[in-house]
């Protein structure tokens, strides 16, 4: 995979998805920027990383907020000296049905699973002009493509992801930036975690390949993705869901 050398922004990098990808893509010979809402799980997956060997730097910034995300981005390239590719992966739930979803329940939701992820491309985007050249990878989900019961803040930022994803894909063309988005199905991590087990079953029971997905199942995707054999693919919403939505 061509990927060596390649500088990787990726939020949320401290848990889950994220930190599974940090590590991937250092074992691949990336330069890793690990942004995560707090210093300390950051700080960790860059240490396993340098005592693996690779390269790495830890950022804390909290999406939902422009001043440390424009931090963030200074501070990456005040290191590397460039960005590649920008892995928007950061996002939480906050469930609730419609009839109990609090007005906060809803803002948060937005806040870091959609503006955030504006937030942050609208941060990197300068760079990617200068370079002639960067990759956009966001994280949807499978909520987003066909909802989910209490879950209307979430599904609304995943299915504004896939909007975005398109949109920029259309917008950022021609200057030699890609934008792609993954849609996972149900992956094994804190987030899932705080889900009924009973509720988990159904969800395996009705993947066609009979099982949930793990951290790695998404993160050699983003790898792809991120590497230069995706250089011909734009505006894609690549399902990672055992064939979930079909
Ligand atoms: P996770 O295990 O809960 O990890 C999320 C990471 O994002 C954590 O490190 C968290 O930091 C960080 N984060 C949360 N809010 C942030 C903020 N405001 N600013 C910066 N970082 C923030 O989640 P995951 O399961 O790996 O999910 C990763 C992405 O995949 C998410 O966008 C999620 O919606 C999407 N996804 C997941 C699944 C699934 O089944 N797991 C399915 C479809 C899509 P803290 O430790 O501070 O909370």
């Amino acid at each position: 995979m061509r990927i060596k050398d390649k500088v990787i922004f990726i939020t949320g990098g401290g848990r889950g998805i994220g930190r599974e990808t940090a590590l991937l893509m250092a074992r691949e010979g990336a330069r890793v920027a690990v942004v995560d809402r707090d210093a300390a799980p950051a700080q960790a997956v860059v240490d396993e990383i340098v005592a693996a060997g690779g390269e790495a730097v830890a950022q804390a910034a909290d999406v939902s907020k422009r001043d440390g995300v424009e931090a963030a981005v200074a501070g990456v390239l005040a290191k590397f000296g460039r960005i590649d590719v920008l892995i928007n992966n950061a996002g939480i739930t906050m469930d609730s049905t419609l009839a109990k979803m609090t007005e906060d329940q809803f803002d948060r939701v937005i806040d870091i699973n959609l503006k955030g992820v504006f937030n942050c491309t609208q941060a990197v985007l300068p760079t990617f002009l200068a370079q002639g050249k960067g990759k956009i990878i966001n994280a949807s989900s499978v909520v987003g493509q066909y909802g989910n019961f209490g879950q209307t803040n979430y599904a609304a930022t995943k299915a504004g992801v896939i909007g975005m994803t398109k949109t920029w894909a259309k917008e950022l063309a021609r200057k030699g930036i890609t934008s792609n988005a993954v849609a996972p199905g149900f992956i094994f991590t804190d987030m899932t975690a705080l889900m009924p087990e009973k509720v988990l079953d159904v969800m395996k029971d009705k993947t066609p390949l009979g099982r949930l997905g793990m951290p790695g199942d998404v993160a050699k995707v983003y790898l792809f993705l991120a590497s230069d054999d995706a250089d011909f693919i734009t505006g894609q919403v690549i399902g990672v869901d055992g064939g979930l939505v079909l």
